[in-house]
Formats: C-alpha cells, structure tokens, sequence
C-alpha cells in the first residue's frame, strides 16, 4: 500500500542531510560549545553556521537568532521576555482568538499576573481585521502578538499591515509573530514583516523535534525566563541542543526557493480543492487565500475522528484540526463562527514542498470514498 504522509503541519519527516548532520553531533563532533578546546570550539562553530542559515532564511543578522528548546519556548519566551521588560511602560496586551496554544495559553497566564489580554476575533475568512486591532492600539499597550499563518486552517494573518499600524500609533509597543508555519515557506523575511519577535520550530522544515529560534531585532530588550549559565547571550541558559541546531542549520539551507515551491504547492492545493469540492457534502474551511500547504475540511456526518481512522487504513496520515487539539473542540473553527456539525467533523491536511501529487490526489480519492461509505453507514 501506498503510504501518504499528509500531516506536514503537525511535523515534518527528518531530511538525510539533516539527520546525519545530528548524528555526526552526536558520535563525533560532540563537545559542548562553552569549552575552550578545540571539541567545544567545533561544536561552537556548527550553531553558528546553523545561526548564519536561520539568519539568512529570515533575512536578519545571525546575532538576532536565538535558539531555543522549540516553537513553543520561542513564543513563551517573547511573551513572558517581553511583558517582563515593558511592565512598567504598560500592561496590555493584545493577541488574537485563533494562536496556537502556546501563546494563547502563555497570553491566559499573564492575565492571572493582572496583565489586560485582548484577543482580537477573527471572521468568517479565519482572518482579523486591521480596523479591530486599531481600536484596541493605545498608550498602555506593550506588546501585540499576531500568527502569521494559522496551524489549522491555513490563514495568514495581515502581519505587515499590522506592524505597520501598531508602530505608527503604539511607539512603545513590541511586535511579535509566530512564524513557525510560515517559516519556509512563505518566504517573508523579518525586514519585509516589520516585526521585533518572531518565533520559528526545527520539526516543521524537515529538522528534529526539540529545536526552535526566536529573532530579537537588534536593540530590542526582553527579558530571559530561563536563568542558569548565560547561553544565548544570557537570554536563553542551557547548554545548547547541538545537534539539533546543526541540524536545524541543514534543514534551513535546504529550503527550496519559497515562489518556486509556493507556486507549485498552489496549482496542487487548486486540483484538491476542486476534487474535494466535487464530493457531495464536502465543506471547505480554509479561505480560499490559505497558504496552500494546509487544508482544513469537513465531511458533516462523519466525526473528525472516525475520518482520520479511515483514511489511516488506506495508508494515509492527517489529523483533526491541529494535533496538539486532540479531541478538544477547535478553538480556532469556533472563532471562525462554523457550527459544531463541522467542527466536529473538520480534518486538517497538510504538505511540504517536496510532496508527491499522488498523494495529495490519493487522498481527495479516499475522501470520495469515505462520503460514499461512511455516511450510508449512518
Ligand atoms: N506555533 C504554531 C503555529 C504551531 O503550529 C506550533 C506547532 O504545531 C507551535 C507554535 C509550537 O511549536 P513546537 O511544536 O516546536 O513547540
């Protein structure tokens, strides 16, 4: 049987390169990079071509490149960093309904430390509007935290516009993105973005689980929330994951070019989303100017889970929303106003640039399959 791995949003397979180059950090070149001899200084010199590639990628300085243990810690750390510094200027912040958990979840905890969270809604498209976040920009706020493309449906975020509009009328105001999904492949670099944080994850670009980067523009000050050695400049203590950094470094430089790809990924999301919208019943969630990577759908009738078990026996691997929403109703759906007949039934699936079109179109098949079996099962 043919097996098709569709869930590249919930994380990537390790590229060869990327995989010998741990390897080799493991058995080999395995020195801790803050010792003096030679091991350590070669250790030390692989994280800071790793820094250069991430840099590069993202079109900062690597001095602006802070690893850290993942997605998550580069979104708690810009988060907690930056309300920690700017408390006294001010104690609001604002953030959208539809973050991944791990600045939503980081944004609750600070309203229990008397910070004012604002969590701007999104609309019908997945999307939030400009005019809602203008109202909200004021004196008092310190920090404003907006995705640029959604894990579960796919919805980039208007992150330029939004910088733009929070520079102009909050001089105080720190931006941050989580850019983990976005992180190549939609190309933007941090310059282009106008952001002072953004957070990237090794696993979603073919690197281990376990790694992952926050960019602090130059100048900026945010406070650590780890304390130990003084690693990263003192922002984030902890012997650094060398092997998963060198391999975060491959996986950076293996990015194919992000127009070329996207160009691609959109014909292929264009074939899908016509075979899926052929299939009687079938809804699609994603806005129609989702990153084409992602698509988020609902066969109403057949539960999210009942799906996602079917097509695994056709060889084919996709989740429920996100796969850290494990059978919690989508957070992100909810916002986007759908009933609960399709959020209960909505399935994510998810590529990279390098995967087969066979794939993709296996599974609009299987889907066809699915309407036709499971719901005469009802
Ligand atoms: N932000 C987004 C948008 C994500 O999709 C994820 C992971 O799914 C994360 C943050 C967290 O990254 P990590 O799994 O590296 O902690």
């Amino acid at each position: 049987m043919t097996i098709a791995y569709l869930d590249d949003s919930a994380t990537t397979r390790v590229s060869e390169k990327a995989a010998l180059k741990a390897a080799e950090m493991m058995t080999k070149n395995f020195g801790n990079p803050s010792s003096v001899y030679s091991l350590g200084l070669d250790a030390e010199m692989e994280v800071k071509k790793a820094r250069g590639s991430i840099a590069e990628r993202l079109g900062c300085g690597e001095k602006e490149i802070f690893f850290t243990s993942c997605g998550t810690e580069a979104n708690n750390l810009a988060i907690f960093g930056a309300a920690d510094a700017l408390k006294k200027t001010g104690k609001k912040i604002i953030t959208t309904a539809i973050e991944h958990p791990s600045v939503l979840n980081a944004a609750k905890e600070l309203e229990k430390r008397d910070f004012e969270v604002v969590y701007l809604p999104v609309y019908g498209d997945g999307k939030i509007r400009l005019r809602d976040l203008e109202g909200e920009l004021d004196e008092s706020v310190i920090l404003v935290s907006i995705m640029l493309v959604n894990n579960e449906t796919g919805a980039v975020q208007p992150v330029k516009e939004a910088t733009g509009l929070t520079k102009r009328l909050c001089k105080n105001a720190l931006f941050h993105c989580d850019m983990v999904q976005g992180f190549g492949k939609t190309g933007d670099t941090v310059g282009e973005l106008g952001v002072d944080l953004l957070s990237v994850s090794g696993h979603k670009i073919h690197a281990p689980k376990g790694v992952g980067a926050l960019y602090v523009r130059n100048g900026i000050k945010i406070n650590s929330i780890l304390f130990g050695g003084g690693q990263e400049k003192g922002l984030r203590s902890g012997t650094e994951n060398v092997p998963s950094i060198a391999a975060f470094g491959v996986a950076a430089e293996e990015i194919p070019d992000e127009k070329e790809a996207l160009e691609r990924a959109a014909k292929l999301n264009e074939t899908v989303r016509s075979l899926l919208l052929s299939i009687d019943g079938v809804k699609i969630n994603s806005p129609e100017d989702a990153l084409p990577y992602i698509i988020n759908l609902s066969l109403p009738g057949v539960p999210s889970e009942v799906m996602i078990h079917f097509l695994e026996g056709e060889g084919m691997f996709v989740s429920g929303g996100s796969a850290c929403s494990k059978g919690r109703r989508s957070h992100v759906l909810t916002a986007q106003g759908l009933p609960p007949e399709i959020i209960d039934s909505a399935i994510r699936v998810s590529f990279s640039p390098d995967t087969p079109e066979q794939h993709v179109k296996m599974f609009a098949e299987n889907v066809k399959n699915a309407a036709r079996l499971l719901r005469r099962k009802k």
